[in-house]
């Protein structure tokens, strides 16, 4: 088994549910040898995770998934092999962090006004003291017999227009790119194929996000059909962005997502890691590039 790298997993630093240890002892069982953990809008996860994988041969990427407002919607930003001390990365970080705590009371207040009582409490419960996501209060609400599954909880509460929604003011696109870059790191799309965009703000998503300083798109994505994938490997060779892979694992609660297991990358695409240094063992890992 030689499975592509996986470049884009959350921990319970976010709202992953396994520990950034638990995440790189998992992903070296399955055989991964280059894991990014990219946590929501925060990288204090990474230590930890660097560690585990300095003991397990695994090369740990220390990325981050940034929250973006564009054009009045939200899109998300990777950004690949940073410098977590990176002082410009942190105070962005920071203030999003910011917008996420005051974020998680104002949707407990609208839950409240909507009859739901105590989901502030129970989802900062649910996070360990850490970053507060809608995640944790569609887990709560799940726990407390409100939906049957977290899916229906986004459904039916926490996406726009829904009583416990409350609109995004994260990095503005250029920022995000921005803050990347003075990291040392490599911005990447994220699961483009979800932003459900039409084909013209499509292009002027991607040519926002290359003019900024972009350089790459998620191509593979656990949120990708093969179709997407294909769809958006096409996007990458016109734009000439670099493509990336990445599951999006969240913790083993979503069975159907598992580590190891990503489909190679469509042929003709430039892998994102086709000038990374990479571990022995590592070195035959797909490379379907031709671009
Ligand atoms: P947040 O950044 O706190 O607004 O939460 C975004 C996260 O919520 C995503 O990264 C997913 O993990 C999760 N999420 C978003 N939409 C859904 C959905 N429809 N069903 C389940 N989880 C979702
Ligand atoms: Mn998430
Ligand atoms: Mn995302
Ligand atoms: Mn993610």
């Amino acid at each position: 088994m030689n499975p592509l790298p996986d470049l884009h997993t959350h921990s319970t630093a976010s709202d992953g549910t396994l520990s950034p240890r638990a995440l790189v002892e998992r992903a070296a069982a399955a055989g991964v040898k280059v894991l990014a953990l990219t946590d929501h809008d925060t990288t204090a996860g990474l230590a930890e995770a660097a560690a585990v994988a300095g003991e397990l041969g695994v090369r740990l990427v220390p990325g981050v998934e940034i929250s973006v407002t564009w054009g009045g919607r939200t899109v998300h930003v990777v950004g690949l092999g940073l410098d977590a001390d990176n002082p410009e990365l942190q105070a962005g970080l920071a203030r999003l962090m910011e917008f996420r705590a005051w974020r998680a009371e104002e949707i407990g207040r609208r839950l409240e006004r909507h009859g739901i009582e105590g989901a502030y409490e129970g989802a900062r419960d649910l996070s360990n003291g850490r970053l507060i996501g809608r995640t944790h209060f569609a887990r709560f609400l799940v726990s407390r017999g409100v939906a049957r599954d977290t899916q229906s909880v986004f459904k039916r509460f926490l996406t726009s227009g829904k009583p416990g929604h409350v609109a995004g003011d994260w990095a503005s696109l250029e920022e995000a790119v921005g803050w990347i870059r003075a990291a040392g790191g490599q911005a990447v799309l994220a699961h483009p194929a979800r932003y459900d965009l039409r084909r013209t703000r499509l292009l002027r998503l991607l040519g926002d996000f290359r003019a900024h300083g972009g350089v790459g798109i998620e191509v593979v994505s656990g949120s990708h059909s093969r179709d997407d994938a294909l769809n958006f490997a096409r996007h990458a060779r016109e734009q000439r962005l670099l493509a990336s892979a990445g599951s999006d694992y969240h913790g083993p609660e979503q069975p159907w997502l598992e580590l190891g297991r990503l489909p190679p990358l469509p042929e003709g695409c430039t892998p994102i890691w086709h000038d990374w240094p990479l571990p022995s063992g590592a070195s035959s890992i797909q490379h379907q590039a031709t671009a």
